[in-house]
């Protein structure tokens, strides 16, 4: 794969920032790569593990020259940091994002950049419940899906390097509206993990199943739970303050068809919990179909206890 940027400034050093320079130097996308964190421990931390060419210290220094400067900081960040660095962006250059939500992070971040500027907001449908400078690697985003969300009037060349600098990591790459982005992300993402914190959070308050029983027979559904729910509580607090609507929009169905099957078990009607349990069934072989996730019992965990 060819070099697509010449210097790629990473603003934020984090899970999807470290994977980045990780992929971007695996497949030579990126001549030079700065970076930028906000905190003195995590810019030594990047310095030791040489994550990037360069770590600076100020985000104004990193985006100096850069042909492509990404905001990997959490949602509620962005408008700042966007703030910090809008003087010192070279004329062209192309800026985007990584973030959850992608509505939030327009309204915030657009107001700061000169008309010079590219702006071309994007969010990687991928990720772990790790974060910070180790947690990165170079296939997070292999076989995942890269959403973009381009105004209509985006500079089409500029939209083109974006797309193949994500396709050189690995990635597939869709553009959608960010109003659609964000309903689509409430489904597949946002929601379920606030229902995932909530599951943990009840088996916490149940006195009844003491704190032993919930770790020493974790290996059934709850586990995977709990897996989301030690996700991130900075990115996770930002993601539902700024993606209200949609999240509260499809909280609100999930409450009904919660309530249903409540009912549906009250009433001991196994015929229509029988049939919903076969139609979800249907879902999950859509998505391994997809190459979005493994068959293997488990999920492919070597250890089956
Ligand atoms: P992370 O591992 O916690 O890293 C966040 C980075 O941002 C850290 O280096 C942090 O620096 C830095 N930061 C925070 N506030 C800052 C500020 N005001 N100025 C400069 N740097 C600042 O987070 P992540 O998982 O990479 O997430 C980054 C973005 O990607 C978020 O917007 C998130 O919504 C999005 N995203 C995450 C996932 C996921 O599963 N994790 C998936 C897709 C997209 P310090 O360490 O110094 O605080």
């Amino acid at each position: 794969m060819s070099r697509i940027y010449n210097k790629v400034a990473l603003i934020g050093l984090g899970l999807i920032a470290g994977s980045m320079a990780h992929a971007m130097r695996r497949h030579g996308l990126a001549g030079t790569i700065t970076g930028y964190a906000r905190s003195a421990e995590t810019r030594a931390a990047a310095r030791d593990i040489g994550l990037v060419d360069q770590v600076c210290d100020s985000s104004a220094e990193a985006v100096i020259d850069a042909d492509l400067v990404v905001l990997a900081v959490p949602v509620g960040a962005m408008g700042a940091v966007a703030r910090e660095i809008a003087p010192h962006l070279k004329p062209g250059c192309t800026l985007t994002d990584v973030g959850s939500v992608k509505q939030a992070v327009i309204e915030a971040v657009a107001p700061h950049l000169p008309n010079s500027v590219h702006f071309i907001p994007g969010h990687p449908l991928a990720g772990t419940e790790h974060s910070g400078p180790y947690s990165g690697f170079a296939t997070l985003f292999e076989n995942r899906w890269w959403l973009i969300t381009p105004q209509p009037d985006a500079d089409a060349e500029a939209v083109t390097k974006l797309r193949a600098l994500c396709e050189g990591m690995g990635a597939n790459v869709d553009e959608m509206d960010a109003a659609h982005h964000d309903l689509v992300l409430a489904v597949v993402s946002h929601t379920p993990h606030l229902i995932a914190y909530t599951m943990v959070g009840v088996a916490d308050h149940l006195r009844r199943v003491s704190q032993s029983e919930v770790i020493k027979y974790s290996a059934s559904g709850f586990r995977d739970f709990t897996r989301i729910a030690a996700s991130d509580p900075t990115m996770w607090r930002d993601v539902f303050l700024t993606n209200k609507e949609a999240t509260l929009d499809i909280l609100g169905r999930f409450t009904e068809e919660l309530f249903m099957l409540q009912r549906a078990i009250r009433m001991e009607d196994g015929e229509q919990l029988f049939d919903y349990f076969t139609r979800t069934r249907a879902i999950r072989r859509g998505i391994i179909e997809a190459g979005q996730d493994t068959d293997a019992p488990d999920f492919g965990r070597s250890k089956v206890t």
